[in-house]
């Protein structure tokens, strides 16, 4: 049998682990808990849940729920573990913490083709390696990874943004305009003073999530969340990420009290995060917040700001969108450290990055899954986003390409569009899995009609 190396048992590791061995190549599973814990696991266990116990939402209106639909199509094994270990959570995929992490390693630990090795692995070794040590690698790892990507590609702290879905922006109020003579690669929402106002005392009244003690974060000038910058002066805000300087308003001609300006994520122009706009705050206060801007009072956010310790490369400099390095082929990356957010981002990702490398050990090219499938979405963005500022990125409805309008129709509804986009994605990624990559396919039970994207 040929053999590929993994490092790290968590969830992208696990699922590469079990990938790899069902393709029937021999897999060296490397995890180093118990010898040496992280500051956020507290087990052995193999796919710890390290806070939440939530996969995500369900069904056809969810874009985690198309996500989890085409892993189960092909019996991956995090998400046929999640499955297995359900707790009822409304239209979400809810588990049992230790039911879950216990039953992965069970089936793990089974696996005639799969030895685990205790220990922590200091160095990438040579040969078909997945590196899945998630946001919290070894300090040796991550130097030698540095050593493989290069230093700046390595980054050990997430400042990020609210993103936005620009289907969800009122350009009849946000404007396209650069500061001065700068090229128009901004979409500018205008406040009055008195919208300013407002939105400044909410500010002032949202709740932060409080960092673990390990992670306290020092915040350098560049990166400071907007919350710290408003508890500096109610006008600080207004001098800096919200001037207004060098932008007039094409209704009044006039420069605004204050603007927030959103920059453009993706190539196509569906994601548009809020610049200068970092922040800790809990998601539920950052929604109400973020649509108190002008122009943005339906927002949907498809990834939340957040500021916390993350181990991870900046994707689009470094990785294929097979999840091979550009510099060594022979190497994949995945999980958190792929630049994904969120447990089922990494198990999917995992999923692909195990399978390719057991294909590249067979002899057989690697491939990418379909531009319609979730997977296939996260793993192209992952491979051609924005490499300046690079956030890691949860599973969202603007990854994919919009679906064509029939003719004389002029708008989606939400409701409509959405199950659409499912069924595609889903049929896109099953023909992909059978055809290209000769995986035997089971269409997974079709989920019920559910609500909104949780
Ligand atoms: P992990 O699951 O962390 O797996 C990495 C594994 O590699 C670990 O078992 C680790 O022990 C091992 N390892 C590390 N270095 C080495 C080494 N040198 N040698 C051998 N083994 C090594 N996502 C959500 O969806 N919901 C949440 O609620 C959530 N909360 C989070 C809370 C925190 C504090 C953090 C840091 C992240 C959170 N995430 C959450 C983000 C992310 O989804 C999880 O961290 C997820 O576990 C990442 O999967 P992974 O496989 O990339 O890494």
């Amino acid at each position: 049998f040929p053999t590929i190396t993994v490092i790290g048992a968590g969830l992208a590791g696990s699922e590469a682990a079990l990938a790899a061995a069902r393709l029937g190549v021999r897999v060296r599973l490397h995890e180093m808990r118990p010898h040496k814990m992280t500051p956020a696991h507290r087990t052995a266990n193999f796919a710890e849940l390290v806070c939440s116990t939530s996969l995500g939402g369900e069904g056809e209106m969810q874009s985690k729920g198309l996500l989890q639909a085409e892993l189960r199509s092909v019996g991956a094994g995090i998400v046929g573990a999640a499955d297995a270990s359900r707790v009822p959570a409304g239209n979400a995929l809810a588990v049992d913490r230790d039911a879950f992490s216990e039953r992965v390693t069970g089936v793990v630990r089974a696996h005639p083709l799969i030895e685990v090795v205790a220990g922590e692995v200091e160095a990438v070794p040579e040969g078909i390696v997945v590196i899945a040590s998630g946001p919290l690698t070894s300090d040796a790892l991550a130097a030698d990874l540095m050593r493989l990507t290069g230093s700046e590609r390595l980054s050990f702290y997430d400042a990020a943004a609210p993103v936005i879905d620009i289907d969800s922006i009122d350009l009849g109020v946000a404007w396209r305009a650069g500061r001065y003579d700068q090229s128009a690669d901004y979409l500018n929402c205008p406040f009055s003073k008195e919208e300013y106002l407002h939105f400044i005392g909410a500010l002032e009244q949202a709740r932060t999530h409080t960092p673990h003690d390990w992670e306290k974060l020092e915040f350098f000038e560049g990166c400071m969340p907007i919350e710290e910058i408003a508890r500096r002066g109610v006008d600080t805000p207004r001098f800096g990420p919200l001037s207004p300087k060098g932008l007039d308003d094409p209704r009044t001609g006039r420069w605004p009290y204050a603007v927030a300006q959103l920059r453009q994520e993706d190539a196509a122009g569906r994601m548009w995060s809020l610049v200068g706009f970092q922040t800790g705050l809990k998601w539920g206060d950052q929604k109400d917040l973020v649509r108190l801007i002008p122009g943005l009072g339906n927002a949907e956010i498809v990834r939340y700001g957040v500021m916390h310790r993350n181990t991870y490369l900046n994707a689009p400099e470094v990785l294929d969108s097979t999840l091979a390095l550009r510099a060594d082929p022979t190497k994949f990356v995945a999980g958190v450290l792929a630049g994904t957010e969120g447990y089922l981002e990494s198990s999917a990702t995992g999923w692909l990055a195990g399978t390719n490398a057991a294909r590249l050990a067979l002899g057989l090219p690697p491939l990418t899954p379909p531009a319609e499938s979730m997977l296939g979405a996260l793993t192209r963005y992952l491979a051609s986003a924005n490499p300046k500022g690079f956030q890691p990125m949860n599973v969202n409805w603007a990854l994919v390409p919009e679906l064509p309008l029939p003719e004389g129709k002029r708008k989606w509804g939400k409701r409509e569009k959405r199950p659409l986009l499912f069924r595609r994605g889903l049929n896109a990624f099953m023909t992909w899995a059978q055809d290209e990559a000769g995986l035997s396919v089971t269409p997974p039970p079709v989920p019920e009609p559910a609500g909104e994207e949780v």
